[in-house]
């Protein structure tokens, strides 16, 4: 009944597989293509089902993945590669006619800057192709959205404020190592922080603004003020937010190896020449971190994802809290991946299976938070990522 293809090996495509083989019932032909086969190949062996095919495919190349598309005939592609991938995918996606889903926004390889716009303008072709695309489901984005959609369906008659606040309390016990894709993350940190205030956006320098959070069963931690790409959608499809922001823990240890990486010149983007070769140093940086994927082992502790709303209901004030806590230990004996992925990859799974289940069923371009918040919320309980929620309590942001 539901044929899906995964397209990326890493952390968050290791769970997005070993999820979507537990769901035997809904997906019922699955295939990891990526640029590496020998990783997919690993995920299947992991996994335990040889009945998972497997591919190398490079998502750059729009040929080639309608070719592949066109092989194996999927339903859906769950988009987990990089950002920079994925115009090419909902293209292939259009010319071979498959639906798409994905959990990060497009970013250009030259340029650290990230928007909805580029992929906001697929909406027309893939509502005149009769199409699904979800964007944005993974935890944040992704989650973040849904508690929203949950919390403006059920409890708020006008949501005003919403902060989103994204705690990792986990110890991976390395000096320095990001716990997704460095090259991506890195450039989200290190940019300009931004957030929506009164109908415009508010910039800032990158980490200027910070305060102290308490988060359920880990306590306070330094929250530090960064732009995240799901607050452009959500300001737009709530319009009677007056403030939207997004916060995330850092430690000093993390922040005083960022600031080393940025000032000698790692963090750097664009070409340089080394030895005649040309290399990126932020790519190349990726290459003598510790990858995401070997995190899981040894990771102790808990993140903690929620969003902090305040509005109105019935023309009174109130507020709502709603997150979700995940063990790193509990992500790594399920799946052998850290809670990030984890968190990333069940949602992402999730996603797909409201689909295939014609919960989420909608031609054109959708971000998560349009869909009926209600069955997700129910998988979330049943999948690995119980969530909880608290009335009236103060918000502290
Ligand atoms: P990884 O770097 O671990 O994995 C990315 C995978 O994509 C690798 O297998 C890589 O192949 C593959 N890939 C890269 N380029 C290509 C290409 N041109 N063609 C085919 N395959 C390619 O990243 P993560 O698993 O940590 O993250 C995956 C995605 O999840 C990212 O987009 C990230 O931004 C997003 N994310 C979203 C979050 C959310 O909450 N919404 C949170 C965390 C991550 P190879 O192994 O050969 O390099």
């Amino acid at each position: 009944m539901g044929k899906v293809l995964i397209i990326g090996a890493g952390g968050v495509g290791t769970v997005v597989a070993h999820k979507v083989a537990q769901n035997a019932d809904v997906f019922t032909d699955i295939m990891i293509a990526s640029r590496t086969k020998s990783k997919c190949d690993d995920i299947v062996k992991a996994i335990g089902n040889p009945a998972i095919k497997t591919a190398r495919v490079d998502a750059d190349n729009v040929d080639e993945l309608v070719a592949l598309f066109n092989d194996f005939k999927p339903e859906m592609v769950i988009n987990v590669a990089l950002p920079y991938q994925d115009l090419t995918i909902m293209e292939a996606c259009l010319q071979a006619g498959v639906n798409y889903l994905d959990t990060a926004n497009y970013e250009p390889k030259d340029k650290a800057h990230f928007e909805y716009s580029w992929q906001w303008a697929y909406h027309d072709r893939f509502k005149e192709a009769g199409l699904t695309a979800i964007l944005g489901c993974g935890f944040d984005p992704g989650v973040s959205g849904i508690f929203t959609a949950y919390a403006a369906k059920h409890y708020f008659d006008e949501i005003h404020y919403l902060d989103i606040v994204d705690c990792n309390a986990g110890d991976h016990h390395k000096a320095f190592a990001t716990n997704f894709n460095p090259e991506i993350n890195i450039r989200e940190i290190t940019q300009k922080g931004r957030y929506y205030e009164n109908g415009e956006w508010v910039e800032t320098g990158s980490l200027e603004i910070h305060q102290p959070i308490t988060y359920p069963n880990i306590g306070p931690k330094e929250s530090y003020l960064l732009y995240h790409e799901e607050l452009e959608s959500l300001v737009k499809h709530y319009p009677t937010i007056k403030r939207a922001r997004f916060w995330m823990t850092f430690g000093q240890e993390y922040l005083t190896h960022l600031r080393v990486i940025q000032n000698i010149g790692m963090a750097r983007i664009d070409e340089i020449d080394y030895n005649g070769q040309k290399i990126v140093p932020i790519q190349f940086l990726k290459a003598v971190l510790p990858n995401p994927q070997d995190l899981g082992e040894n990771y102790t502790g808990e993140t903690s994802i929620g969003c902090r709303i305040q509005g109105i209901k019935d023309g009174k004030e109130r507020t709502y809290y709603v997150y979700n806590n995940c063990s790193h230990e509990a992500a790594y004996k399920e799946t052998g991946m850290q809670g990030v992925s984890y968190t990333t990859g069940v949602p992402a799974m999730i996603g797909a299976l409201m689909f295939f289940k014609g919960e989420w069923k909608r031609a054109g371009v959708n971000n998560v938070e349009e869909f009926n918040p209600d069955p997700f919320m129910e998988q979330l309980n049943k999948q690995g990522l119980p969530w909880h929620e608290e009335f009236d309590l103060n918000l502290e942001v």
